[in-house]
């Protein structure tokens, strides 16, 4: 069988100094764990040829397929607040571009395909655990519709990878509306290359955002759209308790996607000071710094772009901060949308705003179960969100001004809640089940979980997905697993 991808390569036709072109290296013994049939076929790959072992060499790495231009790209980064001018993709590969049924050119990029240029001290490789983790969020991330990067599938390598203890090998086949970063444009700010800065963000505009060509400044226009499109993301992922944790500027996305699943996580019980991640001791990622992060990571997008912006230096400062400070305005917009419709609040009224951030201090104060809560307010179980309380007084104050105030909404509220209100997350500790399991040989949790997550919005036939963890089930913290 042969293994048909579409590619049209445009990353692979920039200048050369954008990555540095490369195969995956060979595993020694690929098998298929996970593959995503219906993203297979929107890409227009026939899954049973994928999953071959001519499609299961390619998608470890061991066979490359006709059309492929493999690369690995450059990009630098913010990490943690300080500046590394070298990162780059230092175990993945761009196999090329396809164009989906849809008509969106889309990476397809084996994720722990070995070493490059770019791979430091790095092996090149991903564990198991961790390629499936990202497959599980980024697949349930979708479902809940959010922008996301794909996964279209999974294989193990048969060889070990060496971290804290020695784990089975894996490569991830990762599908992205563009990989380029914020940490792209650092790459070639950094080294005051006018020519390449340029170059990509007329690739990006072109690729991301072709109605920014149109505009007086395209290049503050780009900035402008990636700096919307962020805010929307942001405020959605705070809408589903979701924690990206580690938010560099390498690991954001210009196309607005959520990338890079690491030690991300979903809160159960509400806690804006909550952080999973095991390296950020400083809580610098936690759940309610996200905003203000996302904000920082776009000053040095513009800080990048500053050149491009204004041949004026003053100017293009202007330009840069006046882009950057639409920010808090933009997510507070987006946020209050988000909350708005999870509260059933289609008309706007003064004091929409203060009653979301009512209820939201009183489950803050009582721990109350993120998702629950509001998923029983959406399905109109006042008695079940009561419970999430121990101490129901004030959510009961506030649950009678709330009914006043749907008295004033017109139509279905409960409908239309229950598709702002997810009944199944990918709960940490039913995500550490079925990723012990499939370490195991056993790939039966894994796939119930992925068909909980895969409707998120409906009840799940098994309810045990809707459950937080009993107290000896919580998991404190996350791990990036490279
Ligand atoms: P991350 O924190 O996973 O987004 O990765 C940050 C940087 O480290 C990127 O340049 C990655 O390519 C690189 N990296 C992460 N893990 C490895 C690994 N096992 N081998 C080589 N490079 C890696
Ligand atoms: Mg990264």
């Amino acid at each position: 069988m042969t293994i048909a991808f579409a590619f049209d390569n445009s990353y692979a036709r920039l200048p050369d100094r954008f990555y540095a072109r490369l195969a995956p290296t060979p595993v020694a013994a690929p098998a298929l764990v996970k593959l995503n049939v219906p993203l297979a076929r929107s890409l227009g790959l026939d899954p049973a040829a994928l999953a071959s072992p001519a499609g299961v060499a390619v998608l470890a790495g061991n066979a490359v397929p006709p059309g492929a231009d493999p690369l690995a790209m450059a990009y630098a980064g913010h990490q943690f607040g300080s500046f590394t001018p070298q990162l780059g993709d230092g175990r993945a590969i761009l196999l090329g571009e396809v164009v989906a049924s849809d008509g969106t050119r889309l990476d397809v990029q084996l994720k722990g395909s070995g070493p490059t240029p770019f791979s430091r001290r790095g092996d090149g490789r991903a564990a198991l655990g961790p390629v499936l983790r990202e497959y599980v969020i980024s697949e349930a991330m979708h479902a809940l519709g959010l922008p996301t990067t794909r996964s279209l599938a999974a294989v193990t390598t048969g060889e070990p990878v060496l971290r804290q203890q020695v784990l089975p090998g894996a490569v991830l086949t990762r599908i992205a509306q563009s990989h380029i970063r914020v940490g792209t444009f650092e790459w070639f700010g950094s080294r005051q290359d006018l020519d390449a800065l340029r170059t990509l963000a007329d690739y990006t505009i072109q690729r991301l955002a072709p109605e920014a060509a149109a505009a007086a400044n395209p290049y503050r226009a780009l900035l402008d759209v990636v700096i919307r499109r962020q805010a929307e993301l942001i405020a959605r992922w705070l809408g589903i308790g979701f924690i990206h944790g580690v938010m560099n500027t390498d690991n954001m996305a210009l196309s607005g996607e959520t990338i890079d699943y690491g030690p991300c996580a979903f809160m159960d019980a509400y806690d804006p000071a909550t952080v999973y991640s095991s390296i950020d001791e400083m809580g610098r990622y936690a759940f309610a710094n996200q905003p203000r992060i996302a904000n920082w990571n776009l000053a040095r997008l513009a800080q990048a772009m500053l050149p491009l912006l204004a041949g004026d230096e003053d100017q293009a400062l202007a330009e840069g901060q006046a882009a950057v400070d639409a920010f808090p305005e933009q997510f507070q917009a987006a946020w209050q949308r988000v909350f708005r419709a999870k509260l059933g609040l289609a008309r706007a009224e003064e004091g929409d705003v203060g009653l979301i951030h009512e209820l939201l201090t009183r489950m803050a104060e009582q721990r109350a179960d993120y998702t629950n809560t509001f998923r029983a307010l959406a399905t109109g179980d006042g008695s079940a969100a009561r419970g999430e309380f121990e101490e129901p007084s004030g959510f009961d104050a506030w649950y009678a001004e709330w009914r006043r105030r749907l008295e004033r909404e017109d139509g279905e509220p409960a409908a239309r809640m229950r598709t702002a209100n997810p009944a199944v997350i990918p709960r940490n500790h039913q995500v550490e089940r079925a990723l012990g399991a499939a370490e195991a040989g056993d790939l039966a949790p894994l796939d119930a979980l992925l068909g909980a997550l895969a409707d998120p919005y409906a009840e799940p036939a098994d309810p045990s997905y809707t459950r937080p963890p009993a107290p000896h089930e919580v998991v404190r913290a996350t791990f990036c697993g490279t």
